[in-house]
């Protein structure tokens, strides 16, 4: 049997390396949950939530308060009928995205111990490993480029840079960081920080300069539809949704909106079964994927390592909580340069 017995919360803070600034928020350190799921065999299934205010609306405090409310949706149930679990973990969709994503992954490594097979091959094993590029939070130029520099010198091809507080700047600094870079390629993030027109601008004077953009990330408000489809139609690179899609109903959306190139998954926005669906409908829609993270420690990065290795379907990954928080855990996986590699 793999019934679930019982579910412990555990409350933790992580600090960054650095100071992680992005458009509006500074954030010095990451208070994460872990999740430890019980099942009568004696095995604990872990996860990881990473609550985010900004995005989910989520408070801390609050969070921890629904274990009880949780553990009796799913007490009892087999986690071999995951899906069933998954169901009632759904309810929690839009008051604790981040705790459903944590819950759900912990039946899955329930199931996955169980069974004896890693969680990334329960959900298809499309790859052995992934890439991940590394982020640059918002800081004045010099660091900027020191910091981009170093990055690059590392082996990571793809650098993720905070963009959208001050749109000159911004200009002067990806600028700077591209001559200083050469051969790498870029996720800008606007973290809804501009205009369309200012995004336009934006995208126009990195096109004039033959910066390599990738994916230009949520350039205007999470919902600013229109906005989003003018900054896709008047720009020369793809432009993606990361704070308006967290359920697969805003990733449906998106696609009848035809407003985007790119949707940013991550599991903390979604939990395993939105993410999941919307796997499904960006690929019927020719949408193409990105993965990101909210600051998960290992154990929450191990998750979106098994979650993209299994599904194989992100085209970029921009799993690097774990290389920023100065938390050295890592749980289900391992990293060799921007290589990160699933674990059992
Ligand atoms: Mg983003």
């Amino acid at each position: 049997m793999s019934v679930i017995k019982n579910l412990q919360f555990k409350a933790e803070e992580f600090e960054y390396e650095v100071p992680f600034h992005i458009t509006n928020s500074v954030a010095t350190s990451s208070k994460v949950i872990t999740v430890e799921l019980l099942l009568d065999n004696g095995i604990v299934g872990l996860g990881q939530a990473s609550r985010s205010f900004r995005v989910n609306g989520e408070v801390f405090e609050g969070l921890l308060k629904y274990r009880d409310e949780i553990l009796d949706k799913i007490n009892g149930l087999d986690v071999r009928n995951y899906r069933r679990v998954f169901d009632q973990i759904d309810k929690f969709s839009r008051t604790a995205p981040s705790l459903k994503a944590a819950v759900q992954f912990a039946v899955l490594d329930g199931l996955s111990q169980t069974i004896n097979l890693p969680v990334y091959q329960l959900l298809g094993g499309r790859k052995d490993f992934i890439e991940t590029d590394l982020t640059i939070g918002i800081d004045n130029l010099e660091t900027t480029v020191i910091r981009a520099k170093e990055a690059f010198d590392k082996g990571f091809t793809t650098l993720k840079l905070k963009v959208g507080e001050d749109l000159n700047h911004d200009i002067d600094r990806v600028l700077a960081v591209a001559e200083a870079t050469e051969g790498a390629g870029y996720i800008v993030d606007a973290n809804l920080g501009y205009t369309a027109k200012e995004a336009i601008q934006f995208a126009d004077q990195m096109y004039k300069n033959g910066v390599n953009i990738r994916i230009f990330e949520q350039p205007v408000d999470v919902y600013d539809f229109d906005g989003m489809r003018l900054v896709r139609n008047n720009c020369h690179y793809p432009v993606g949704a990361d704070e308006t899609c967290k359920t697969k109903y805003d990733a449906l959306r998106l696609v009848r909106e035809d407003c985007v190139d790119y949707i940013n998954i991550k599991l903390m926005k979604s939990g395993i079964s939105d993410a999941l669906a919307i796997v499904e409908i960006a690929q019927t829609a020719n949408k193409k994927l990105m993965i990101g993270c909210m600051g998960e420690g290992g154990i929450g990065m191990g998750q979106s390592v098994h979650f993209a290795c299994g599904t194989g379907a992100f085209t970029y990954h921009d799993l690097d909580s774990c290389f920023l928080l100065k938390e050295p855990q890592k749980f289900r996986f391992k990293a060799d340069g921007n290589k990160l590699y699933p674990t059992f």
